[in-house]
């Protein structure tokens, strides 16, 4: 295959992920986005290994493989797709985000492989390419590992709450300091203490490196407490591009590198958005602990009585209100719920109801996740507001349905200064004249945090499952 062949297709898939983000930073242009996603990856999949078998004169991919290489490579894409097609179906929408951390902690594990791989290879003994596998082997364990806890706790097969040891922060800086000492010990270490001239030393130095950054990685999302997940996410989200972009440099592939760039960067916006919305700095997330230090976490603190109601009680305020705010969370995804949320918002916007939807930034597990379902359910999308957006009208506002979510919508984020999420901005739904909460228990959400909401004089509880409560109030409608 000719070089300008490669290249053309790899510059044409590169340009398609940048349409791609382009396209998904908007709800009407996200489908777009996504397709143009998807065609960029089959064209840099194609060419990639079409160049791997027939050859390309250049880099990585100069000579054409030989046979059983070739078929070592189609046996474990076969694999590799089939079980990525076995979980693609399977996998529940509420299930996506630990997927997407466990899909993380490949890309890492492969950065670190590509980087031993490298190393133990024949034929590269630049300094510029031992500093560029060596920061790519710690990037990728760091992703790996981190992903790895952070599916545990995603999926709650591991506590939420973060493991606190005494002086953990030194823990992490130790880690650091550790990576820069070695770094630079490899990069400097004499040629002859290489794999490739029969040394050991590199390969102490590499093996340290590697168990360094595993370590890190488990420690570092170990510490970080439930409330800090969202940010968590999209750092890992990150760190996955960065590790890939290493990988690219190691492999000298220019779309790896273009397309990790693209993840790495936008993974570390996000993360920014994230801070924002959750009025953190990336360091103190880093520092780890919020969303559990306060004392009240999972346990029940006396707020007083809570009121209950029933559907057609709550189909009643419905048909007498002339403005309505729906803030879903978490709950609205495990009931699969959107749906019925959709059919009730059209039926009350028929009786001459205004329906609007707030929405939290980090509602549900992922970002996005409640603009998704109601995306699905063919919610309008003007009607559907971001918080900053609707908080200052929830005071002219008759009835706020509050649909599976709880840490977005707690006051105590703003009203107690000890509270373990004290200072996370949150939807004011306590402000309007009446707030109904859709869920099954008074259990705690996600930050295990105790909710006042709950027992507020003009609040009343929907108990059961957000899907079936919803039904029963359009038929009693
Ligand atoms: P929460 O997780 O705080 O609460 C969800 C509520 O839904 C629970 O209190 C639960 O109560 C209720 N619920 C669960 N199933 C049902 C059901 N079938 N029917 C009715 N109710 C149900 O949700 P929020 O969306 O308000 O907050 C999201 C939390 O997740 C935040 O703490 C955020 O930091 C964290 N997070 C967010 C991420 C993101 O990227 N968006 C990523 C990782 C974490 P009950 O059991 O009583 O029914």
């Amino acid at each position: 295959m000719s070089i300008s062949l490669l290249q053309g297709s790899f510059i044409i898939a590169g340009l398609l992920f940048i349409l791609a983000l382009a396209g998904l930073s908007k709800h009407e242009t996200s489908r777009r986005g996504n397709v143009l996603g998807a065609i960029g990856m089959a064209l840099a999949l194609v060419f990639t290994i079409f160049g791997t078998v027939l050859g390309t004169g250049t880099g990585a991919l100069d000579q054409a493989a030989p046979r059983w290489a070739v078929a070592v490579i189609i046996a474990a894409m076969a694999i590799g797709g089939a079980f990525g097609v076995f979980k693609a179906l399977r996998v529940e929408m509420t299930g996506m985000p630990q997927l997407i951390a466990l899909l993380h902690s490949f890309v890492g594990l492969t950065a670190v492989l590509v980087g031993w791989n490298s190393y133990l290879e024949p034929g590269h003994s630049d300094k510029l390419h031992y500093g560029e596998l060596f920061v790519g082997v710690f990037i990728g364990a760091v992703t790996f590992t981190g992903s790895i806890i952070a599916y545990l706790k995603l999926s709650a097969k591991m506590k939420s709450a973060p493991l606190m040891l005494p002086k953990h922060n030194l823990w992490n800086l130790a880690g650091l300091v550790l990576f820069a000492g070695l770094t630079v010990a490899f990069v400097l270490l004499p040629e002859s203490q290489h794999v490739g001239q029969g040394g050991a030393l590199g390969l102490i130095l590499l093996s340290a490196l590697t168990l360094v950054a595993l370590l890190l990685g488990l420690h570092l999302v170990a510490s970080i407490g439930g409330g800090d997940m969202p940010v968590v996410v999209s750092m890992l989200n990150s760190y996955s591009g960065w590790a890939a972009a290493a990988a690219g440099f190691t492999l000298d592939n220019d779309l790896l590198i273009i397309t990790g760039a693209l993840v790495g960067s936008s993974g570390a916006y996000l993360s920014y958005i994230m801070c924002k919305a959750m009025n953190r700095s990336f360091i103190s997330v880093i520092a780890g602990g919020f969303g559990s230090d306060g004392g009240v976490v999972g346990e029940a603190k006396d707020l007083g009585e809570h009121r209950e109601t029933s559907a057609p009680e709550v189909a009643e305020l419905l048909k007498a209100a002339s403005s309505v705010v729906i803030t879903p969370g978490y709950g609205m995804a495990v009931a699969q719920a959107q749906g019925p949320v959709a059919d009730l918002t059209s039926k009350l916007r028929a009786l001459g109801v205004e329906v609007r939807f707030g929405i939290h930034p980090v509602a549900g597990r992922l970002p996005g996740h409640m603009n998704v379902l109601l995306a699905e359910a063919k919610v309008p999308y003007d009607i559907v507001l971001e918080m900053d957006e609707i908080n200052d009208d929830f005071e002219s506002t008759d009835v706020v349905l509050v649909i599976g979510a709880n840490d977005t919508v707690n006051p105590a984020a703003l009203e107690d200064p000890t509270s373990p999420i004290a200072g996370m901005p949150v939807l004011e739904v306590w402000k309007a004249a009446q707030v109904i909460v859709f869920k099954r228990s008074m259990n705690t959400g996600y930050a295990g945090v105790q909710n006042p909401l709950f027992f507020k004089e003009n609040t009343a509880m929907l108990f059961g499952d957000a899907k079936e409560r919803v039904e029963d109030i359009i038929r009693a409608l």
